[in-house]
């Protein structure tokens, strides 16, 4: 192990203040500090790095890549800190040079180059990676604006750009000897080599250079230290711009600009395909950039690439990474001359695959026109393996044409990028029990049938390193002092616990730590929003994307319906509630974007009515990521996980809940179902129809919202509030799109497809069942403290050790200094 030394630590803080800003610690701004500390912090982390690398090219061990479009890391330096085995001393020396680490931890920006559950479950895999030993590189963009920050302007959303780079991000290292080239567009030439034999050759193409620039992923106190590898583009050959060759000329300026766009901006669409050119040229860039790199390490040290899988292998997070598999083989057949049956061999052994939703919007399919123009050597490749494919469907399924068309590759001038990755991949994946039977059983019936081996479960989780020790410190002090503090790093060990649940003294100590928590968030929103909340009161909390399948709608109608119900009948037995959302709508998404003004509007109409005595508050946080998740986790009571059944895949957000011991108000959906079977029904609140029945409806044509509004009279009286400037005087059509889309059908989408009124009371008997449990303080304290020592299942290590054992087949590694 390595010694740090207090002095030569603070030392090293003061000099790079100096060096970078020419500055003594007294005179530095807080971003200044945030930046030497971090530099400092680096150095160790630095020796740890090469330590593993050597480690693991001493050992040749196999790797994972896990190719995501999306990393959604949340800040780095108090994450770092807490890892390093040198925390303590790291965390003495900043107090004894008069720094606050918290407020230097403020400075850093979030990291948000992803938009929600799948690009934080790629972070946490990779923290657990390295904790658990295991070689990996993340592979992913080096967005220049990551997920926009979101400011609400009169109720509404506004968008504005996220420079995190602004200020230069300490911890990244650019890596410009690993630069490869990666092509779009042009034609392919066949010309015949010396031997005859048949070359294919882009020709006319653009290129960029891509450039990576790798981020430390540091273990929990054991010196391993994995690489997120974040590409970035540049033009090829400026010089070229002084040509004066018109043609070379136009072509420069084009590529200069292809490198400019490529990397600019991440997508905010979360579970929604939206098919843009440019979405396909990151796909393609990050991929290319990812898979030549890997191949060419591999070759470093080996002389065959026939045996690539057998220390590499790719992880793709979704569809989006899924030319891979084309890419792959395209090395393999044009770079490395092999033949394609041994070159669909290996490929087949390399890539994996993990499916993430069920949702049609979802589902990638790139039009032909476009896939072929901008990808014309991989298009060939697809077409060859669409080929290849359909033969063996006919022949296993002779005359049975319907097979084809819902099987294929490419079909209907479509390239169907889940098919491909099922077809190219070894294994498939989804993310919760639940969620693995209906793929398996309803959307990939056809392929589980053909590929049934293919098929596995891996039920999502997370990291309880940021979501409980960093998020929550008062809790996470508590569990150790009870327990110790194995479950840091074996999460089951929490489990432990349980036998302190019916401990009057424990009980209230956990109680107290949660007000703790609620006193922290309450000034926040007191500081942000300019509300008072009672910390006294419930924190019925759903933070996540909006989404319509999440149905915060949902959420929103019923703290309506409560509020018609204090201002009809005052005195009614009613425990304080404060109702807290926090969400961000794809720019593009108007529905999304109409329901959190519908919030929003709610809030500012109850939050100032004296009559109900306080009684309910309605809180819009505004600008939900990874830091502000991990305060708000802390201080929830109720965890609202209130998806349509069958909709979400898994959810994570439930599992943080679950984690801080909250209680889960929720449908039996995605990994809710495990939460439910591990901590017990009588510790959680569910209601509503299930995936069965949700199918089942959807199969038969949905079902009739009217028969709610004409027979329910509640449902009528809030259905009409949307319509009557209730909650808008100053525009009382604000609210005609939402109340439209729960009444009528629209084109193609049924009358209230998310089942929300047919939910409705459901729901509501499930809240007045909160109410009753949190009245009962012993009761509720129990129930918390179950969910806090019955949540080790949730943990990321437990979903890594999976991955690595059934479908990467990795070898821990050790790292000694
Ligand atoms: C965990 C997390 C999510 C995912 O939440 P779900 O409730 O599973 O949709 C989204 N955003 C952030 C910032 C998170 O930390």
């Amino acid at each position: 192990m390595i010694q740090i030394k207090k002095e030569e630590f603070k030392k090293n803080i003061t000099d790079y203040l100096k060096v970078l800003y020419r500055k003594e610690a007294e005179e530095a701004t807080q971003q200044q500090l945030f930046q030497a500390v971090s530099y400092a912090v680096k150095d160790i982390v630095v020796d740890q790095w090469m330590a593993t690398h050597k480690e693991y090219e001493k050992q040749d061990a196999k790797t994972v890549y896990y190719l995501s479009m999306e990393f959604l890391m949340g800040r780095a330096l108090g994450n770092m800190i807490i890892n390093l085995s040198a925390n303590k001393v790291i965390k003495e020396s900043i107090a004894e040079l008069g720094l606050d680490l918290n407020v230097i931890e403020d400075q850093e920006p979030d990291p948000a180059l992803g938009n929600g559950g799948l690009g934080r479950l790629a972070a946490c895999f990779l923290d657990s990676l390295s904790t658990l030993g295991y070689p990996a590189y993340g592979c992913g963009i080096r967005y220049k604006y990551g997920m926009f920050k979101q400011k609400i302007k009169n109720g509404f959303q506004l968008e504005v750009p996220d420079d995190w780079l602004r200020d230069g991000y300490p911890f990244e290292i650019k890596r410009s000897e690993y630069a490869v080239e990666v092509k779009f567009g042009g034609y392919v030439a066949i010309r015949k080599d010396e031997k005859g034999k048949d070359r294919f050759i882009q020709e006319n193409y653009q290129s960029v250079r891509a450039v990576p620039y790798d981020l430390p992923i540091v273990g929990y106190n054991n010196n391993v230290v994995n690489t997120l590898r974040i590409w970035d583009a540049e033009a090829i050959d400026t010089f070229n711009l002084d040509s004066f060759d018109k043609g070379d000329y136009q072509k420069a300026v084009e590529q200069q600009n292809l490198a400019r766009t490529i990397c600019e901006v991440l997508y905010p669409n979360d579970n929604h395909y939206a098919g843009k050119e440019l979405r396909l040229k990151q796909q393609y860039f990050f991929v290319s950039a990812s898979i030549q790199r890997a191949v060419t390490k591999y070759m470093e040290n080996h002389d065959d690439i026939r045996n690539l899988y057998e220390k590499v292998t790719f992880q793709l997070n979704d569809t989006h990474p899924t030319v891979t598999v084309a890419e792959l083989m395209r090395i393999l057949m044009d770079d490395y001359d092999l033949e394609w049956n041994e070159a669909w061999d290996i490929t087949t052994k390399t890539c994996a695959y993990t499916n993430h939703t069920i949702m049609s919007e979802a589902l990638e399919k790139w039009p032909l026109e476009l896939f072929s123009r901008l990808l014309p050597r991989i298009y060939q490749i697809v077409e060859e393996i669409n080929r290849r494919f359909i033969i063996e469907i006919q022949e296993c399924y002779p005359g049975n044409y319907k097979k084809i068309e819902k099987m294929a590759v490419v079909y209907d001038g479509q390239v169907k990028m889940a098919h491909l990755a099922i077809v190219g991949s070894y294994s498939v994946n989804g993310v919760a029990r639940l969620h693995t039977e209906i793929l398996k059983h309803q959307e990939l019936k056809d392929f589980y049938e053909h590929f049934p081996e293919k098929f596995n479960n891996k039920t999502n989780g997370i990291t309880q390193r940021r979501f409980l020790l960093h998020g929550n410190p008062l809790l996470a002090d508590w569990v150790t002092q009870k327990i110790g503090d194995e479950w840091i790093t074996n999460l089951s060990a929490i489990d432990e616990l349980s036998i302190y649940a019916d401990d009057e003294k424990c009980q209230k100590e956990f109680m107290n730590i949660k007000y703790q928590n609620k006193l922290r968030l309450a000034e926040f929103i007191k500081e942000k929003n300019g509300i008072e909340v009672n910390p006294r009161s419930i924190f019925d909390v759903q933070v996540k994307r909006l989404h319509e399948y999440k149905r915060q709608l949902l959420n929103i109608l019923h703290v309506m319906h409560l509020y018609n119900q204090l201002k009809t009948n005052p005195g009614m037995e009613f425990y304080p509630r404060t109702f807290i959302f926090g969400a961000k709508a794809s720019a593009g998404y108007r529905r999304a974007k109409a329901i959190i003004k519908l919030i929003t509007s709610v809030a500012d109409v109850v939050n100032n009515d004296k009559s109900i005595d306080d009684k309910i508050k309605v809180v819009f946080i505004e600008d939900y990521n990874v830091s502000k998740a991990e305060m708000i986790f802390a201080a929830s009571d109720v965890s609202e996980q209130i998806s349509t059944a069958s909709k979400e895949a898994s959810g994570t957000g439930n599992m943080k809940f679950m984690l801080n011991g909250a209680l889960t108000l929720g449908t039996l959906d995605g990994a809710n179902v495990e939460i439910v079977e591990e901590v017990g029904e009588e510790n959680a609140f569910i209601f509503g129809l299930t995936s069965d029945e949700v199918i089942h409806f959807e199969q038969n044509g949905g079902y009739n919202p009217k028969e709610h509004y004409n027979i329910d009279h509640d449902i009528r009286n809030i259905l009409t509030q949307l319509i009557n400037g209730y909650y808008s005087p100053e525009n009382p059509e604000l609210f005609r799109e939402i109340y439209n889309s729960l009444l009528e059908q629209n084109g193609g989408e049924r009358a209230d497809q998310y089942f929300i009124l047919k939910d409705f009371r459901s729901y509501e008997a499930a809240q007045k069942r909160v109410e009753e449990a949190y009245k009962d303080s012993t009761g509720w304290a129990k129930s918390a403290i179950l969910n806090v020592a019955k949540s080790g299942k949730f943990s990321s290590d437990r979903t890594i050790e999976e991955y690595a054992t059934e479908i990467w087949k990795l070898d821990k590694v050790k790292v000694e200094l």
